[in-house]
């Protein structure tokens, strides 16, 4: 059985194209999908009865399944999904509502394999890249969930349930090129979610020549997570920068908005105290990224079981944010929600077998053991 939640506008016309059928009965079948979320063939009442049966032969629409649905008192809600079937492998969505706008935070890899040291994915190890289907499917998946599914023929220029998507959830979105780039292609498509540009957000820790093939391929909103103003030390936060150091990083930053003058990069920065959260250290970003027309996302650090880094002050965050911002420098603070579903960044776990036995030491982080967190809000 294929899957058509696999497939972006292209690939699925591709596969109709295949079957005989013209480009305009795909349009019909993705409107049906990803704008009314349904996931039977039998409601796609505008699509010939014919295609239908030829449809429910070959083909499904199969989106995750959710193990856990936890809400956090302030309507955050987060999501467990399964991955496989397979007890011990899951990842995590989390919606984050606001007055002017509701984000969703998605997964684009089960673990990770950067291995980042403040970053309890990362500890987790990794097992998968995640399939088109299973990185729209939580987009889908929270849409109907939500209740934020359009009506066929009901005006639906009202305000969106989810407005923005972030792709900081767990994973590395640009070590899965491919299919995160046709799961994004989905979400600007206006025959399914028709989300704008700039409210679509990848979030890299410095993937150098995947971020010129972003640009060229879906020019979305980057951020991109610096964490530390020089090589020696973010060599030791994350070591992908041993392969591309800040130099090349910093050129590859410009050239993604070479085209672009509105845009921006959105660094962000977790603050870990008496590890990166000097007035030094802030001078120094300031430096580093002079040429660069960005904005600051300051993070204070989030604990997690294991972690022996440690979050700074309320007034040292606050300083380090002043000196940005007294350069004009757009510092902003990922700000702290009431929360007790222990969905904030760097804590998604999820539940990942790990494949590389690295850190087979370390164990998983169950749902049910979660103390009292704080939740994010994301530019
Ligand atoms: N791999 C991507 C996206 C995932 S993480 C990336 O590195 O950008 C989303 C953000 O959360 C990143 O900026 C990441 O560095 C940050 N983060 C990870 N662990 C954290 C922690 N324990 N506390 C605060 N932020 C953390």
């Amino acid at each position: 059985m294929v899957n058509l939640l696999d497939f972006d506008a292209e690939s699925l016309t591709a596969w109709f194209a295949q079957l005989g059928e013209r480009p305009f009965r795909a349009r019909q079948v993705l409107r049906w999908m990803h704008r009314f979320g349904v996931d039977d063939f039998a409601q796609m009442t505008d699509v010939a009865k014919s295609l239908r049966a030829k449809l429910a032969e070959t083909a499904e629409i199969r989106g995750p399944v959710s193990v856990r649905d936890a809400s956090a008192a302030d309507g955050t809600r987060k999501w467990l999904l399964g991955v496989d079937g397979e007890v011990g492998n899951a990842i995590e969505t989390v919606f984050i509502p606001e007055a002017n706008r509701g984000t969703l935070c998605i997964s684009s890899q089960v673990g990770c394999a950067l291995e980042c040291s403040f970053c309890s994915t990362g500890k987790q190890g990794f097992n998968r890249n995640l399939k088109t289907a299973e990185i729209i499917g939580q987009l889908w998946h929270a849409n109907r969930m939500l209740g934020a599914v359009k009506q066929p023929g009901i005006d639906d220029s009202g305000e969106r349930v989810i407005s923005n998507v972030v792709m900081m959830g767990m994973g590395e979105p640009l070590a899965n090129f491919d299919n995160v780039v046709a799961a994004l292609k989905l979400m600007l498509d206006d025959n399914a979610y028709g989300l704008s540009r700039r409210r679509v957000t990848v979030s890299t820790a410095g993937l150098v020549p995947a971020m010129d093939r972003l640009r060229e391929s879906v020019p979305v909103a980057l951020a991109v997570s610096l964490h530390a103003p020089t090589d020696a030390l973010r060599d030791q936060l994350v070591p992908i920068n041993r392969k591309y150091p800040l130099r090349e990083l910093m050129a590859a930053c410009r050239r993604y908005l070479e085209n672009a003058p509105r845009d921006f990069i959105t660094f962000e920065y977790v603050l870990l105290a008496g590890v990166n959260d000097s007035d030094a250290d802030a001078r120094a970003l300031l430096e580093l990224t002079r040429k660069i027309p960005c904005k600051f996302n300051l993070i204070p650090f989030n604990p997690f079981p294991g972690s022996d880094y440690r979050r700074p002050t309320a007034e040292r965050v606050r300083h380090f944010q002043e000196i940005l911002m007294n350069a004009e420098v757009v510092a902003t603070v990922r700000k702290t929600r009431g929360g007790d579903i222990d969905a904030a960044c760097g804590q998604l776990a999820g539940q990942v077998r790990d494949k590389s036995r690295r850190l087979a030491s370390v164990p998983l982080q169950p749902m049910h053991n979660v103390q009292s967190v704080a939740l994010e809000t994301y530019p």
